[in-house]
């Protein structure tokens, strides 16, 4: 059955609303009418089945039939990646696979050295964007949370304060020389993680030295220098196998 994922404000006791481009798709491409039956998820973990009652040009109406159980896809690993800024279109996909791989929340990081910046006029802007392209990643892998994007970008440090209680700290920095991943202690009581990758130009000292304050561990990715884009992906699979779900 076609899964759309809606705000959870746009659902009620006994209706739920489609809108944005789910609309056109499920008018033009899927042309499903009224009394067709598809599922709704608000992204929060909830799943419904609902029966279309009003196929409109800008939203769909629908009222609901059933609560369902969704196979929960989500990690019992929590992580919180703080992400440094990338050029152009790079923090799509990085927000797209990430997703894929069971990421908990995708914080926007504006360290010194980043090429690109989050302004205040385009931050409401790309942050709405990175968000609709969890909710697409989530549809995709079939995960019925969408990870929060956002909800700001955060300085190095407003991170680590943000996340000062997470169980595990970690801040990836390539002039590391003694601690890789599989030097930390594997304590079996996991539960979330705050990982710190650093944009283009990497993090600046006194950066790695604010998350050393937060009881952040500076961490090596090996001998090899990772693009910005391959570093979270490297680090979110090798944690999800230690403490998640792979
Ligand atoms: N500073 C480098 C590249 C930064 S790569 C340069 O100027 O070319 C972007 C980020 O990926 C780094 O800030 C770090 O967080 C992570 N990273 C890449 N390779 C790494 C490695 N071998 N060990 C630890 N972190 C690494």
């Amino acid at each position: 059955m076609h899964r759309f994922f809606t705000a959870p404000e746009n659902i009620t006791d006994e209706k739920a609303v489609l809108c944005g481009t789910d609309v056109a798709h499920i008018r033009t491409v899927l042309r499903l009418k009224g009394g067709d039956r598809v599922q709704v998820l608000d992204g929060l973990g909830n799943c419904y089945t609902v029966i279309l009652s009003r196929v409109g040009r800008d939203k769909i109406e629908s009222r609901i039939e059933s609560k369902e159980d969704v196979e929960d896809c989500e990690s019992p690993l929590t992580v919180s990646l703080g992400q440094g800024m990338v050029k152009g279109t790079g923090f799509d996909g990085i927000v797209r696979r990430a997703v894929e791989l069971g990421v908990g929340h995708v914080r926007p990081v504006s360290a010194k050295r980043c090429i690109a910046k989050l302004s205040k006029e385009d931050s409401a802007k790309k942050i709405g964007r990175w968000q609709r392209i969890a909710r697409e990643a989530s549809k995709q892998c079939g995960r019925a949370r969408v990870p929060e994007v956002g909800p700001r970008a955060f300085s190095v440090r407003d991170f680590c304060f943000a996340h000062r209680e997470s169980d595990l700290r970690l801040i990836f920095w390539e002039e590391e020389q003694s601690v890789c991943i599989g030097d930390l202690p594997l304590k079996t009581r996991v539960k979330s993680a705050a990982v710190l990758i650093g944009p283009e130009g990497g993090f600046a000292a006194e950066e790695i030295e604010s998350a050393m304050e937060y009881g952040f561990q500076s961490v090596s990715l090996g001998p090899r220098l990772l693009r910005t884009g391959t570093a979270p992906l490297a680090v979110l699979s090798i944690l999800q196998h230690l403490w998640g779900d792979l």
